[in-house]
C-alpha cells in the first residue's frame, strides 16, 4: 500500500529537485544531462518509499544488502517490470549467486574471488549482470573497493579471465576529502581501461561528481529523507 500522500509528494517533489540540481551541474560543465543517470538508493527504507519513487516515474534504484533488497524488490520488480536495480555495499562471495539472480548490476566488484563466483553465477544461472570495480581512491584500510595501483590489473583479470562485463568504475570518497580529486582519480584510471560508466556522488557531492564525468550518481538521503532504520555498510 502507498504511505501516507504527503509521503509520496514529498519524494516527488525531492526528485524533481535532485535531477534540476543534476541539469543544472551538468550545464556548468557543459555536458548532457540525459547521460547522468540518477540513482534512487532505497537502503534503509521500507518498500512504500520505493513505490512512491516507482509511482512517481522513476525506474533506477540501489540498496546496499542482498538481504534487504530480498525483502522489497521481488515483489516491486512484479508490478513494474522496467524497474532496475543496482548493488552498491560489500558482497560476500556466498550471497554472489542470490545477487545475481536479484541485481541488473554490482558496483562493488573489488576482489578476485569474488569475480570468479560472479562469474560462475552468472554462467549457471544464465544471467549477465552489468559490473562496475568499486575503487577505495582514498587507500583506507577499513575500506572496500581495490586499491588504485591494482585496478589496471584487475579489471584485465576480469574482462580477460572471468569474461565479466565490466561497464564502469565506482568509488565512495573518503567523508573528510575534497570529493573532487577521488572523483578526478576515477575518471582517470576508468579513461585508461576505456570504461565509460563512473558511479559517483551521494546526497552530499552528486553536483561535483556530475562536473567530474559521473554518469551514475546514487542518492539516498535528499530523496527519502533521513533513513528510517540502521543500514550496515
Ligand atoms: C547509502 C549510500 C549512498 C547514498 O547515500 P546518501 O548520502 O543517503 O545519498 C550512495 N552510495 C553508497 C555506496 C551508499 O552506501
Amino acid at each position: 500500500m502507498p504511505e501516507k500522500i504527503s509521503d509520496i509528494a514529498d519524494i516527488a517533489r525531492n526528485l524533481a529537485e535532485v535531477k534540476a540540481a543534476i541539469a543544472r551541474a551538468a550545464a556548468k560543465v557543459p555536458r548532457a544531462a540525459a547521460d547522468v543517470r540518477l540513482i534512487a538508493v532505497s537502503k534503509g527504507h521500507d518498500a512504500d518509499a520505493a513505490q512512491a519513487c516507482l509511482a512517481a516515474g522513476h525506474r533506477l534504484f540501489a540498496e546496499n544488502r542482498v538481504q534487504e533488497a530480498e525483502t522489497k524488490w521481488p515483489a516491486l520488480k512484479e508490478r513494474f517490470a522496467d524497474a532496475r536495480l543496482h548493488l552498491i555495499g560489500p558482497l560476500q562471495t556466498n550471497k554472489a549467486a542470490a545477487a545475481v539472480r536479484l541485481f541488473d548490476a554490482i558496483e562493488t566488484l573489488d576482489r578476485p574471488r569474488l569475480a570468479e563466483a560472479l562469474a560462475r553465477h552468472m554462467d549457471e544461472i544464465g544471467r549477465r549482470v552489468d559490473c562496475f570495480v568499486q575503487v577505495n581512491t582514498g587507500n583506507e584500510p577499513q575500506k572496500a573497493g581495490i586499491a588504485p595501483a591494482e585496478t589496471d590489473a584487475f579489471v584485465r583479470l576480469c574482462r580477460d579471465d572471468y569474461k565479466l562485463p565490466i561497464v564502469g568504475l565506482m568509488c565512495i570518497p573518503p567523508v573528510d576529502e575534497e570529493p573532487a580529486l577521488h572523483f578526478a582519480l576515477l575518471r582517470e584510471i576508468a579513461k585508461r581501461n576505456n570504461l565509460t560508466e563512473l558511479s559517483m556522488g551521494m546526497s552530499s557531492d552528486y553536483e561535483i561528481a556530475v562536473e567530474f564525468g559521473a554518469t551514475f550518481v546514487r542518492v539516498g538521503t535528499a530523496i527519502f529523507g533521513a533513513r528510517e532504520y540502521p543500514v550496515v555498510s
